[in-house]
């Protein structure tokens, strides 16, 4: 059976009339660079996100960067960030020569590890970027617990200033995978810090047909800055008070987005059985005890992603962009069920503390154990909405059959 990590055929199949239209709506307009077609898309992601401004730009990468630049990160700023996610969370830090400063991230959720925020903070630092890693929200409340112990106080939100210093450190949400994803109080990852991120990429859960990305924020001052510098920072046009670039997106990826978005909730909780299904599986074939385990014994043979705070009075929802499992032997369960052509990834190989790139940081390998084991047992299994069923149980079969043999 053929098992591939993602197929985008199926969803465009689902939609092809109504996408065919769009694409030819554009062609017709012959009106590319944003315009009505981006307007119409930034609305309707403000509503879903219950944001102030949704702006609409080239990728989540540059989303990334011109929320850096709209905050005025300058050249020796440190950022930090977590040293396990894609690698754009930390180049746009170093694109703009300010210093990515890498913490680890918490076993159970992979996301930023509160606790070590505190020893990381400098006078110089300028931003943290949490990632709502495989489109689960990063512990917010737990970040915002650090800078109160630190002596910072939240001025606007996602904006902490130390009365004493007259120090200021944004918060800016890398949520390229978790558009639709909730934290625990409800509010949608992305929208709680002082710009949030996402990407259109393909294969993210709402995805264009080419690069695209958003930036949100609910303040008034950044909301101005980001629309200004997504167009090089003129105001009026050909007039420079600050620096921007081209980061627009264009009304062929919006109206794309357009048709994509109102069925955004539904594949994401189609996600969510196949999540559920995969764990249902792991447990009743003797190869995982529970979700949310961290180390490997008898019972647990694979490590399953925990939904955390799945309490009902918390309103965490994880919408998995990536089902990522932990197994001893990762490359070779890989290789074996490339034979049994299930496609899988691996997100990530190298935490960046162990990038060749960032060697000159001269970070310390053994303050991020977390990170480290996850780079070398992280395997990412297919989870898209139209999954069936007997494909679920047949990747868990394959899986069983390694295991039992290893
Ligand atoms: C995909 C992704 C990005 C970058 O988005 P692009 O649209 O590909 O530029 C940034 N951060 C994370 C965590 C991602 O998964």
């Amino acid at each position: 059976m053929k098992v591939p990590l993602l197929d985008l055929k199926m969803q465009y199949a689902a939609l092809k009339k109504e996408l065919d239209e769009a694409l030819i709506r554009v062609a017709e307009s012959q009106y590319f660079i944003l315009g009505p077609e981006v307007d119409k898309l930034e609305k309707s992601l403000a509503a879903y996100l219950n944001v102030k401004y949704a702006i609409g730009v080239s990728s989540g990468t540059d989303a990334l960067l011109l929320a850096l630049m709209a905050i005025g990160t300058k050249p020796d700023d440190e950022v930090i960030v977590p040293t396990f996610s894609f690698f754009a969370t930390a180049g746009v830090v170093a694109r703009l020569n300010a210093v990515p400063v890498f913490i680890d991230i918490d076993p159970v959720t992979f996301n930023a590890d509160p606790a070590d925020i505190e020893r990381k903070v400098t006078p110089r630092t300028k931003a943290i970027i949490p990632v709502h890693l495989y489109g689960q929200s990063a512990d917010m409340e737990g970040i915002n617990s650090q800078f109160s112990i630190l002596n910072f106080e939240l001025e606007r939100p996602g904006q902490y200033v130390n009365k004493k210093t007259g120090q200021r450190i944004c918060v800016i949400e890398d949520g390229a995978q978790a558009i639709g994803a909730q934290y625990s109080d409800g509010r949608k990852a992305g929208t709680i810090g002082a710009v949030g991120c996402y990407s259109f990429f393909p294969s993210k859960n709402l995805g264009g047909f080419g690069d695209g990305g958003l930036v949100v924020t609910n303040d008034d001052e950044l909301g101005e800055l980001l629309r200004i510098m997504r167009v090089h920072g003129g105001k009026p046009k050909y007039y420079h008070r600050v620096i921007g670039g081209n980061f627009r997106l264009d009304a062929l990826q919006a109206a794309v987005l357009s048709v994509k978005l109102p069925h955004l909730d539904a594949w994401s909780e189609k996600r969510r059985e196949n999540a559920s299904l995969y764990t249902k599986l792991f447990v009743d074939r003797g190869l995982a005890e529970e979700e949310g385990r961290v180390s490997f014994d008898a019972n647990n043979s694979v490590l399953l992603p925990k939904p955390v705070y799945k309490s009902t009075a918390l309103r965490n929802y994880h919408i998995y962009n990536q089902y990522v499992v932990r197994v001893e032997h990762r490359d070779e369960l890989r290789k074996h069920l490339s034979e049994k052509e299930v496609g899988t990834e691996i997100y990530y190989p190298v935490p960046f503390h162990r990038q060749e790139c960032f060697a000159g940081l001269h970070s310390n390998d053994a303050d991020f154990p977390a990170s480290n084991f996850a780079a070398g047992h992280s395997i990412a299994l297919p989870i898209y909405p139209e999954l069936t069923r007997g494909q679920i149980a047949y990747v868990v079969d394959s899986i069983a059959e390694f295991v039992r043999r290893a």
